[in-house]
């Protein structure tokens, strides 16, 4: 036992069984999540697929049970949003029986195992893993990863399909969706009719795993969605524990993929104070070779010192594996040899909270809204697919943090919204007020009486009522 350990009959520990979605995204809350109830007694399982499989020696304290799926990749589309739900659907159906029987493996160690297990807690993208789980007598959480506005659109889906908001048609995209606001039709993950019956399936499945669950667990706050949270609570009808931002509450080790190149951590402590463009587009989206070249030049023109990551497969057709980063345009590096930095892959957190960051370009994936927000660092948004263009929608027209960078990427344009953005005037000047003053906000959720540390407590209780 750990020195304030909770402990079950004969003195052992309670431990929380954890089943990440394989993606980075999801990978990063889902282990800030264990480090937390880690830290609070917990002993910890990780399941995980042999594809993206968590580093174990960076976490020497936790059990893993490989379930040993390799990639399932569908083949046969290059739209990154289509390849990712129907990967979802397929990383499902090729665990069940395995997790089935390691699960089941494991509950029959002894009877002793079975009674020192809370719950597992899974990504809401795995509901027949919760299935499994829940036929083998364990409790279910789910961890949503996204933010609380995207579920409650995932919940009233069903609603926008009758009202026809659903599938879309092309001339609907910017009305707005008076039932959501401030949500426009091209807000929406799906805006067209090719891919709308895997997207209902999906979404359909994330809202049964919450509502069939003991519990959710979002990893957001008050300070930011306090409305949104309120309609959960009221419409769901299980418990909802806001514990965000996860990254800043847990004290758990990188759960990284990829190697985070710290080499030019130096060059921006070398940097003036918010001056530096930050710019990364996460682990999944991609871009055209043409928009490519537009988002150097872009770069380059704004005149800014800039770190850029270059994910290798963030150009649509080139393969993720390879070694080689995507080729910048001849002549990019002479332009900027002194003011700026390429990189494949950051420490990104790290990087947002240094002083000499003054602006994130963002594809506006949840976890790295959320590492902005934290540190008051304003967002030129771009989003390309899935919950990224609602959260860039909150950005620009709630938190009033950031601009969207919208249509086709031609030449000037990027360097014309980077001025915009860090420019002395407006509307930089009010983003960046706002931003300061959002970042103590969320500061205060996190605080010893805020409401993500009061709903820890709250979680760490229900999870001793199972
Ligand atoms: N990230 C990182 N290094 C990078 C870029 C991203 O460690 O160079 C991390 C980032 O901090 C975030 C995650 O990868 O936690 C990306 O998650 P997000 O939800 O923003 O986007 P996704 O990759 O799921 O589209």
């Amino acid at each position: 036992d750990s020195i304030g350990g909770h402990t079950a009959t004969g003195g052992r520990r309670r431990r929380v069984l954890f089943f990440p979605l394989p993606y980075q995204g999801h990978i990063n809350p889902m282990f800030q999540l264990a480090g937390l109830l880690h830290a609070r007694g917990f002993a910890v399982t990780v399941f995980h697929t042999h594809f993206n499989a968590p580093d174990k020696s960076r976490h020497p304290a936790y059990d893993f049970v490989p379930v040993p799926v390799s990639d399932c990749l569908p083949e046969g589309s290059s739209d990154v949003f289509q390849v990712t739900v129907e990967h979802i659907l397929a990383v499902n159906r090729a665990c069940e029986a395995l997790f089935r029987e390691r699960l089941a493996a494991l509950l029959s160690e002894d009877q002793a195992a079975r009674d020192d297990v809370a719950c597992l807690v899974a990504d809401a993208h795995l509901l027949t893993l919760l299935d499994v789980a829940r036929g083998l007598g364990v409790p279910t959480l789910v961890l949503r990863t996204g933010s609380s506005a995207c579920l409650r659109m995932f919940a009233a889906f069903p609603m926008l399909c009758d009202k026809g908001y659903q599938p879309a048609q092309e001339s609907q995209l910017e009305a707005p969706v008076r039932e959501l606001p401030p949500y426009r039709i091209r807000d929406f993950p799906s805006t067209t009719s090719a891919y709308h019956g895997v997207i209902s399936e999906v979404i359909s499945h994330i809202v049964t795993a919450v509502t069939t669950s003991s519990g959710l667990i979002l990893n957001t706050m008050d300070a930011l969605e306090s409305g949104e949270l309120a309609s959960l609570r009221r419409d769901l009808g299980v418990p909802v524990f806001d514990i965000g931002p996860l990254h800043k509450l847990s004290p758990a080790a990188s759960s990284s993929l990829l190697l985070q190149d710290r080499g030019y951590l130096e060059w921006l402590d070398a940097q003036a104070p918010a001056s530096v463009l930050y710019v990364s587009f996460g682990s999944l989206a991609s871009m055209s070779a043409a928009e490519l070249v537009e988002t150097a030049w872009g770069i380059a023109n704004s005149g800014h010192p800039f770190l850029w990551v270059l994910r290798p497969g963030l150009v649509r057709g080139t393969s993720p594996s390879e070694a080689e980063a995507p080729p910048l345009p001849d002549g990019f590096d002479d332009a900027t040899r002194w003011r700026g930095v390429v990189v494949s892959w950051a420490p990104q957190e790290e990087v947002l909270a240094h002083p000499a960051v003054g602006m994130f370009w963002t594809h506006c994936g949840w976890n790295s809204t959320l590492e902005s927000v934290c540190a008051g660092v304003p967002i030129m948004a771009r989003p390309c697919f899935g919950d990224q263009m609602g959260n860039a929608r909150y950005v620009e027209h709630v938190w009033r943090t950031g601009l969207t960078l919208d249509g086709e990427l031609v030449r000037g344009k990027v360097e014309v919204a980077v001025a915009a953005l860090m420019g002395p005037g407006e509307p930089g000047a009010g983003l960046r007020r706002r931003a300061q003053e959002l970042r103590s906000s969320v500061a205060e959720c996190m605080a010893k009486d805020g409401s993500s540390c009061t709903n820890v407590d709250k979680l760490v209780d229900h999870l001793l009522t199972l």
